[in-house]
């Protein structure tokens, strides 16, 4: 075997193996299903990989209470969610941007800034259902492994060398993961983020008070990939399409809550 007929079969090899991986899976409420190429053992250790460098970049909150808060809030509304096979990672960041992302895997992080900025448990429930659901519908790793299949099968066709072909995997993934999603993939995170949040007892009306909130905010920083703090006309039809499923959610159950007090005690702390 001369060496550009073995670059080529290590190349098939690569694609085999990613493809072989690939299936239908529910990314979605109702039973709403994807066809994903990259399986969940290798969406966690992308993630893993892309966490450590975040770590060591970024100040967590020192507080404890802060980080078990997070964490309970975001369990009890991943235990309604539609994906379950991986373990969910949540944690506060300190820093000002009012900001939140979600890593490819389950990793999630809140800013203080952004926590600073809400009124109660409901909007900041209604922050962590959107970035679950960002996870459940795979947003990153859809457009992942788009980019993946283009280059691989480039790769294959014009040929290069498998190292340049894995630094570009990687290179792809880190653009993709932090560039942002789009405006259906946030749409999307919106509506199942409602469902969410509704079905572990908070009000969805938090979701609407969100939006507006984080419109008053200002313009996003454009260095920020989560459109939470969107333009006007964009959060002006978010607000639109969340009062219109919560329209068609009633009647809504009783006892829904927007847990005001409870987040005014934790706020205090941020001070
Ligand atoms: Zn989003």
């Amino acid at each position: 075997m001369n060496k550009q007929t073995r670059a080529t079969a290590i190349k098939l090899f690569a694609l085999t193996f990613f493809l072989s991986f690939a299936g239908c899976v529910t990314t979605g409420p109702g039973g709403k299903k994807s066809f994903m190429v990259i399986g969940s053992g290798q969406e966690v250790e992308f993630g893993k990989g892309i966490n450590e460098e975040i770590l060591k970049e970024t100040e967590l909150l020192d507080d404890s209470l802060w980080q078990a808060y997070i964490n309970e809030v975001g369990q009890k509304i991943v235990a309604v969610c539609d994906r379950k096979d991986i373990v969910y990672h949540f944690a506060v960041i300190k820093s000002d941007q009012i900001n939140a992302f979600a890593l490819p895997g389950g990793y999630l992080y809140f800013y203080t800034g952004l926590l600073k900025k809400m009124d109660n448990e409901a909007q900041m429930a209604a922050v962590v259902s959107h970035e679950i659901s960002h996870v459940v519908a795979r947003h990153g790793m859809k457009r992942l492994q788009t980019a993946m299949i283009a280059q691989l099968g480039y790769a294959i066709v014009f040929g290069s060398e498998s190292s340049q072909l894995t630094e570009a995997a990687v290179g792809i993934g880190m653009t993709l993961v932090f560039s942002g999603y789009s405006r259906s993939a946030e749409r999307e995170a919106d509506s199942y983020g409602i469902q969410y949040m509704t079905q572990v007892g908070y009000q969805p009306e938090g979701a609407v008070q969100m939006f507006e909130v984080l419109a008053a905010a200002g313009e996003r920083d454009p260095n920020s990939f989560e459109k939470l703090v969107a333009s006007h006309p964009e959060t002006k039809e978010r607000i639109s399409l969340a009062r219109q499923q919560i329209a068609q959610m009633a009647p809504l159950p009783e006892n829904l809550t927007f847990s005001k007090d409870r987040y005014q005690t934790m706020k205090a702390r941020l001070k």
